[in-house]
């Protein structure tokens, strides 16, 4: 076995598995979880892995469960993603994410004008719409994000 399939396969004993992420994504998610800075366990991530619906980039964390505020955010940039939990070698659980209708202190509004990008303490608040494309629609100002979601985040 090569060192690229031992990669593939090598199952984790406890932790996640990101499965099916949007091509080009696996980093933005890691800076969704905070890693490295938060995680203690190994981290792989495999970029443009061949999979049945295309090409997809897969995460695996060690030691680490995703809490539902994390799963939601990663759906705003990776909504096919499906999250393993992973717990003494097998799969405990298996969930696709779902794209959250309201996100809060997420990503950060592109009107440099708005109240949540002033000094003032204002969190950011986004609508979220699922009309053929993502969309996230700022409570304050009105402004809509829909592109590139991931260059905004937080
Ligand atoms: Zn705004």
């Amino acid at each position: 076995m090569n060192e690229e399939q031992e990669l593939r396969v090598k199952r984790i004993e406890n932790g996640t598995v990101i499965d099916h992420i949007t091509a080009g994504q696996a980093l933005n998610v890691l800076k969704i979880l905070g890693i490295p800075d938060s995680s203690q366990g190994v981290v792989s991530v495999l970029l443009n892995s061949p999979g049945k619906f295309g090409i997809k980039d897969v995460v695996k964390i060690e030691k680490r469960e995703l809490n539902v505020r994390e799963v939601d955010r990663i759906a705003l940039i990776a909504p096919n993603a499906t999250i393993n939990i992973i717990r003494n070698f097998n799969v405990s659980q298996k969930k696709k994410v779902h794209i959250p209708i309201f996100v809060e202190g997420v990503v950060r509004c592109v009107n440099p004008n708005c109240i949540s990008n002033s000094n003032e303490p204002v969190t950011s608040k986004f609508n979220v719409s699922v009309d053929g494309c993502l969309r996230l629609r700022c409570t304050y100002c009105g402004r809509f994000i829909s592109e590139d979601i991931a260059k905004h985040l937080l």
